[in-house]
């Protein structure tokens, strides 16, 4: 399982998710946005899953 970790778009921090996903079911949910509760900036962005593997490629 794959901790998706994804950027805030306002202060450039981690977020945590908290959602695991299979690496295998990656491909099938990337263009799914996941809107997550921003600890940083008190806002909720919606990301897509692509950005939090890239981000974690990175
Ligand atoms: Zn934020």
């Amino acid at each position: 399982m794959t901790p998706l970790t994804f950027r805030c778009p306002k202060t450039g921090k981690a977020i945590d998710s908290g959602i695991e996903i299979d690496e295998d079911s990656i491909p099938t949910v990337l263009t799914t946005a996941v809107t997550v509760a921003c600890p940083h900036c008190g806002e909720r962005h919606d990301i897509p899953v692509s950005e939090a593997v890239a981000d974690k490629a990175a």
